[in-house]
């Protein structure tokens, strides 16, 4: 489907992969089925912009998987292959949108914008934010530049590297309960505060890894395994340890406080690292960066194990870099390379224009006035 307003100035194409906004009711509770035509069709365009649909998937994506994230993934590079195309959406629930847009993000090198949207309430509801959220999506593609892979929702534009699902109701469902939203969106502007932190990309995954999503049998493409593992009081290894038993070849411990557990839990993650598992330690806390403070299986203990600390970045998405950085070093991966690229993963983002940092504003609502 290709719908233009007003000569076609801006070329976007919407990549449609189910979540809420596509959602309807399926007699027991909503599921996602409607196509990204019919999602399309609810919002008006931004003057000026040219829609293209691609229909990738229809799930909901509390069963998105890495496969499904890195047909993507190679959809989005195929798709920013065409010089003509000025920026990408792509509507996605909102329960793993931070996994995914993290994926694309660690791997994005164009200045085209790529901005994840979705709706908090379902497909074709008098309320819904789909459609508002969809129109704001679809400005901010047609009107920045380099600033990665975006999360545009309510109003707000996040970077999206840091960011959470940090609302499971409410319309505002998206945060970095550590720093600062990138912007806004609304009454015709887009207004850009700062840049985003963001380490040197990643170049795609080896072709080996395209798995087909859903695929069993010989289709299946064996993706390493990565796992996340909460520590709570009472908590002890036997969870981590069957992690190690299952195949895992990545864990995220999700510690207490600033990167915490006991010193049972220390010890099986030397174990661990010993066999060549990558293990970062985040937190369960919300909003701070991890820290090395205490031992007695504290941070310091697990990163003497050979763990590393997750700076800002919470479990979902540390278990993302830990899968781009197996991706990266592919079956005869160097553990210490492995290490190494892990680390500046984590801890790795380059802020772009320190000017900006200082509070500096840059309204991109000259170009979105165009749109
Ligand atoms: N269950 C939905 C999903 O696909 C939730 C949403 O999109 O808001 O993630």
């Amino acid at each position: 489907m290709k719908r233009t307003n007003d000569g076609g100035a801006r070329r976007i194409v919407v990549i449609s992969t189910g979540g809420t906004i596509a959602s309807r009711w399926q007699g027991t509770g909503y599921a996602a089925d409607a196509s990204g035509s019919d999602v399309l069709a609810t919002a008006p365009l931004p003057e000026g912009v040219t829609v293209e649909v691609v229909d990738l998937f229809n799930v909901n994506s509390s069963r998105m998987t890495a496969a499904h994230q890195l047909t993507l993934l190679r959809t989005v590079h195929e798709t920013l292959a065409d010089p003509g195309v000025d920026g990408i959406v792509i509507t996605h629930g909102t329960d793993t949108l931070e996994e995914t847009a993290f994926l694309l993000d660690l791997h994005h090198t164009d200045v085209r914008p790529v901005v994840l949207t979705g709706a908090q309430r379902p497909f074709g509801t008098g309320d819904g934010d789909g459609p508002g959220n969809m129109y704001d999506a679809l400005q901010v593609a047609a009107s920045v530049s380099d600033l990665g892979v975006l999360v545009v929702f309510d109003g707000r534009v996040h970077a999206a590297r840091g960011t959470v699902k940090s609302q499971t109701l409410a319309a505002d469902a998206f945060s970095d309960p550590s720093a600062e939203r990138l912007g806004r969106v609304g009454f015709s502007r887009v207004d850009i505060e700062r840049q985003p932190e963001r380490p040197t990309p990643l170049p795609l995954p080896a072709a080996a890894h395209t798995a087909v999503p859903g695929a069993i049998g010989p289709d299946a493409v064996a993706l390493p395994r990565v796992d996340i593992v909460t520590h709570h009081s009472d908590g002890d290894p036997f969870l981590l340890n069957a992690a190690v038993a299952a195949g895992a070849r990545g864990i995220v411990l999700e510690a207490t406080g600033a990167g915490n557990a006991t010193p049972e839990i220390a010890a099986a993650v030397a174990d661990a690292v010993n066999q060549g598992v990558l293990v970062a330690v985040s937190t369960r806390v919300p909003a701070g960066p991890l820290a090395e403070i205490y031992t007695g299986g504290g941070a310091v203990d697990l990163v003497a194990a050979g763990a590393l600390l997750t700076g800002t970045l919470r479990a979902a998405q540390a278990r993302i870099a830990v899968l781009a950085t197996l991706l990266a070093e592919g079956g005869a991966g160097d553990p210490a390379r492995g290490t190494a690229l892990l680390r500046r993963l984590l801890e790795g983002p380059v802020r772009v224009e320190p000017a900006l940092a200082t509070g500096g504003s840059r309204s991109a609502s000259a170009v979105a006035a165009r749109a």
